[in-house]
């Protein structure tokens, strides 16, 4: 993966963290080293970033770790990782910084599934977008819900032949599952900074697969 300029906007070092262990679970630890040392990161290998909400970690160095990815597996390996890897992220998140909101409340469980899902959806641009005060634009078209990153730190600053910001993909459906108790939804990103466009929109669908 070529260096990126830096962009100067930071991701919490925390996210970051949360970030590479996910990553961590699903290619190894053997994987993850090789992965910083392919992204020129190697500052990080055994040494992720520290537990704390210091936003110092440049979208630009997150974005060359992932874009490491898809040189490493191939665009296919990687989506299906990446995947992985955001619903790990999730998982992550949640027993790290703890649980925003109490999923298994007799109110809550009560609520239909498209206010959950909107719940979902806050609580994923919330947590993720600490510190960078870019929380993601969420509206409703039809049966389906837009989910809008104008800065994604997935992408920042590479170009892809489509849109392919999977971990975040992963991070939604991995917070669908949770508000639902088990749902899987179809989420497919259809936007992404890097292939041109201003935002990473992803389509989420108010129906679930199962
Ligand atoms: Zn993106």
């Amino acid at each position: 993966m070529e260096p990126l300029p830096k962009s100067g906007l930071y991701y919490p070092n925390n996210l970051a963290r949360i970030t590479l262990i996910a990553l961590e679970n699903v290619v190894g630890t053997n994987g993850v080293n090789a992965l910083l040392n392919l992204a020129n990161k190697r500052e990080y290998i055994g040494n992720f970033p520290p537990d704390n909400m210091e936003a110092e970690f440049d979208f630009a160095d997150l974005s060359c770790i992932i874009g490491s990815l898809d040189d490493m597996y191939g665009a296919r390996g990687s989506r299906a990782l990446a995947l992985r890897a955001g619903i790990a992220t999730f998982d992550v998140a949640l027993k790290n910084i703890g649980e925003a909101v109490d999923v298994n409340d007799e109110g809550f469980i009560a609520l239909p599934d498209v206010e959950k899902i909107r719940v979902g959806l806050s609580l994923v641009g919330i947590t993720f977008s600490q510190s960078t005060k870019n929380i993601p634009a969420i509206r409703e078209e039809g049966d389906n819900f837009i989910y809008s990153v104008a800065y994604c730190p997935i992408c920042w600053g590479r170009k892809t032949e489509e849109p392919s910001c999977h971990i975040l993909t992963g991070l939604l459906k991995g917070a669908l599952k949770w508000v639902t108790h088990g749902s899987d939804y179809n989420v497919s990103q259809v936007t992404a900074h890097s292939c041109g466009a201003e935002t990473c929109d992803f389509v989420v669908p108010k129906t679930p697969i199962r």
